[in-house]
This record gives structure tokens, C-alpha cells and sequence, in this order.
């Protein structure tokens, strides 16, 4: 169907779905509430392209590997980093050179990462960042809405699970989250977001329109559309300099969101619709 605003709002509906029936919400974490690692691509790509040429003898640019890194992490975004970390490896191995183990790389990522996350943290936690501009506008007082409502809220995220629970925290948004806040492994098979919300379907016998899930990535919108649940996509807007992620409003439309919001400035009015 073609798309429609909700009533002078920049609120997009792209299918009609049950509302008034929701109880359980699940959320992703960066980009949806947290603008704390904001930027990670200016990290991971620089990084992968260097392992490529150094750790194997390619003959190709470093222009033609930044474009092949840039479409595999963009592809992979949503996902739990390691899967990003093992298509380097397989790319490095590709090309005749010998890969380390992907954690080894994950770690590597998250080592030259930590400066520009510990810098806003480090921030937040001594008071001279304020936390509201490392949000997504309006994501707390959304979330503070569902909890009056009497709705259960969960975090699910592809960033390592104590990192994920301590930058909550930092936001102010970890109380909120009663269901609980869940995040990456080292054991990687043991935490998937389609896990997640499969065990609280099965938990609370839930049917799909009781359950909404919502995301900046394609991944979340996915998992909650082979369940039957409500999807709203986040187009929120990253700051990196690979243009990466420009067509996201478009690329959760064609992963199945039901509803495309930029950010929570209008998060009443999504509630009114929501819940009738
Ligand atoms: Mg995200």
C-alpha cells in the first residue's frame, strides 16, 4: 500500500496493524536510544582496511577495499559484531593471507573504539556531557510512557552485553528496561535478538500483535516480522563519513516495518495510535 502520515505528524504508516493490544516491547539500543557510539564506522572500516593490507599481498587500493569493507559492514550492521569480524577474516583469507580468530579482531575493534565511547562516558559520568544529546531525541520519555502504561520493555543489542548495560545506565534509561537489557557474547551462538523474542513469546504466550519491537536496523525488523509482531523502524540520522546507512528509512520499509518514525519527538501520537 501507499504509505500515510499520521495526522500531521511525520509518524509513517505502511501497514495497517492491530493496535490496543501490545504489552511487550523490545528495543534495540544504538541508534534507537543511544547515540553513544555514534560514529563506530570511522573506526571499523579504517581498521579493516589496514588489516587487509598488511596481512595479506592484495594488489587492489586501498580505495577498492574501503569500498568492499564499507558494503559488508553496512550489510552486516544489526547484527552482532563478531559476524562483521568473521567476513573480514574469510576476506583476508580470500586473498591468501592467514586470519586470526574473529574475536581477536572484535577485540582489536573494541580496544581502538573505546577512546571516542570513554571520552562521552567519561563525560556522562563526571557531569560535563549532559546525556540528553547522547540520546535519541525524545527515546527516554517514550520509554518512561511505556512504563507508566504498564508495558514490559527490553534492550537487545548486537554491542557487547556489559558494554550495552553500563551505557544505559549512563542515559538513564536502564530503569526503565524491567524486562531486562541483553546484549553480545563471546560465546556468540548464545545470544541472538530473534532468540530474545522468541523465548518472550514463549515466556508470556504471547500472539504477534501483543509484542512490538523497535529499531534502527534491518536485523530487529526482520526477526519481528517472521514472528508476527509489530515492527516500527528507526531512521534515525549516524554521522559517519562512508554515507553509510543512507537509505535506511528504506531499507527497514523493505525489511518489513510497519511504521517508520525519525525519532520519539512524536511519541505521544505513535502511543495514541498504538494502543487506540
Ligand atoms: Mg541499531
Amino acid at each position: 500500500m501507499e504509505h500515510l502520515f499520521l495526522d500531521n505528524t511525520s509518524i509513517e504508516i505502511h501497514r495497517e496493524i492491530q493496535t490496543g493490544n501490545i504489552r511487550h516491547v523490545v528495543l534495540d539500543f544504538d541508534g534507537t536510544i543511544s547515540l553513544i557510539r555514534d560514529g563506530w564506522q570511522n573506526v571499523m572500516v579504517p581498521m579493516m582496511v589496514e588489516c587487509l593490507q598488511q596481512e595479506t599481498d592484495t594488489t587492489e587500493t586501498q580505495a577498492q577495499l574501503e569500498a568492499l569493507v564499507v558494503e559488508f559492514v553496512d550489510r552486516l550492521t544489526g547484527k552482532q559484531t563478531i559476524y562483521q569480524m568473521i567476513q573480514l577474516s574469510e576476506e583476508i583469507e580470500k586473498r591468501g593471507g592467514t586470519p586470526k580468530a574473529p574475536l581477536a579482531y572484535k577485540d582489536e575493534y573494541n580496544r581502538r573504539l573505546l577512546p571516542v565511547v570513554e571520552a562521552r562516558i567519561a563525560g556522562l559520568a563526571a557531569g560535563t556531557l549532559t546525556a540528553e544529546p547522547l540520546r535519541v531525541p525524545m527515546s527516554l520519555e517514550f520509554l518512561k510512557s511505556l512504563r507508566e502504561m504498564g508495558i514490559h520493555c527490553y534492550l537487545a543489542s548486537g554491542t557487547d552485553v556489559e558494554f550495552v548495560k553500563n551505557e544505559a545506565s549512563l542515559l538513564g534509561v536502564a530503569e526503565y528496561l524491567d524486562g531486562g537489557i541483553f546484549g553480545a557474547l563471546r560465546e556468540y551462538k548464545k545470544f541472538s535478538k530473534a532468540m530474545i523474542i522468541q523465548k518472550i513469546i514463549t515466556d508470556f504466550e504471547l500472539s504477534g500483535d501483543e509484542l512490538l519491537i523497535i529499531g534502527d536496523g534491518y536485523v530487529e525488523i526482520e526477526n519481528a516480522k517472521a514472528v508476527g509482531a509489530i515492527a516500527v523502524g528507526v531512521a534515525s540520522v549516524e554521522a559517519n563519513r562512508y554515507n553509510m546507512n543512507a537509505d535506511k528509512r528504506e531499507r527497514l520499509i523493505r525489511a518489513g516495518a510497519d511504521i517508520i518514525i525519525p525519532d520519539f519527538r512524536e511519541g505521544a501520537k505513535l502511543l495514541d495510535y498504538l494502543f487506540d
